[in-house]
């Protein structure tokens, strides 16, 4: 029967929240450094407790430290010294060589370390399944289904044969938009004004995107939409327009234009 205890260092964040960015700055230890919370005595204390329970007799059997940094090499050394056997688990890109190494040099284990990495599929939390209910409107029949994934508060979700749908039809309107526009149709085409296809339409926002017959993708918004309701519209649909501005090299989000019209065939 195995049990273990928990000592908690709590970690001083100089009264900042954390921002996510900040997260991924201590998850992502090659990312700068943004908001430096402080923890405090951890390294120390960790080693002090490994020690001190180490000379307690049948306190523990094994050690199992993880960790990367070499500054543990010395209590290594001296649990092992008082008859406990020693085990490393790490991260890999964070774990010091000395850790690694199969010689061992400093004598600092029992067994080989091995990668937290290489257990994701095993030490994953998963969270519980829930009963959900689709949200898509054009979903057919029974709407619960059961998931893993935790929507977050306001977030819509979808079964998975929705989701496949979306995706289908997502892909069949990508196909499309990249086709060649007919030329009757760009024959039709007002002075001044360039031809595409309404490439994406976000209904709970008001606006869009158009793809031009020349590959570009433009933002519309409703408001700028001639002689058509935007409730009309549909994606592929064929629509002409005046460039406001061009997508840029550096911002492909830049694109947008004004006098939105249909493109109808005569
Ligand atoms: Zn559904």
């Amino acid at each position: 029967e195995f049990h273990y205890e928990t000592e908690i260092y709590p970690i001083d964040f100089r009264g900042r929240r954390i921002k996510a960015d900040d997260r991924e700055s201590i998850e992502r230890p090659s990312l700068p450094e943004r908001s430096s919370p402080k923890e405090k005595q951890v390294d120390v204390g960790l080693a002090s407790s490994m020690l001190y329970y180490a000379a307690i007799p049948g306190a523990y059997e094994a050690a199992i430290a993880v960790i990367g940094d070499e500054d543990y090499v010395p209590a290594l050394q001296l649990v092992r010294r008082l008859g406990k056997r020693v085990m490393i688990a790490s991260v890999r890109g964070s774990c010091d060589e000395i850790y690694i190494d199969p010689i061992d040099p400093k004598r600092v284990r029992d067994v080989d370390t091995i990668f937290l990495n290489d257990l994701l599929d095993d030490i994953r939390l998963d969270y519980e399944p829930v009963v959900v209910e689709c949200q898509s409107e054009r979903h057919q029949g029974e709407r619960t289904f059961s998931t893993r994934y935790r929507p977050r508060p306001g977030q819509r979700v979808y079964c998975p044969q929705c989701r496949l749908m979306y995706a289908e039809d997502r892909a069949a309107t990508e196909a499309e938009l990249n086709q060649a526009i007919d030329t009757n149709l760009l024959s039709r085409v007002l002075p001044g004004y360039k031809a595409g296809r309404v490439a994406r339409l976000i209904a709970a926002r008001g606006y869009g995107f158009i793809r031009s017959d020349d590959g570009s993708d433009f933002f519309f918004h409703a408001s700028s939409l001639r002689d058509v309701e935007y409730q009309s519209l549909s994606e592929r649909q064929f629509v002409q327009f005046v460039v406001n501005e061009e997508p840029s090299e550096h911002n492909q989000w830049r694109g947008n234009v004004r006098e939105v019209r249909l493109l109808e065939a005569p």
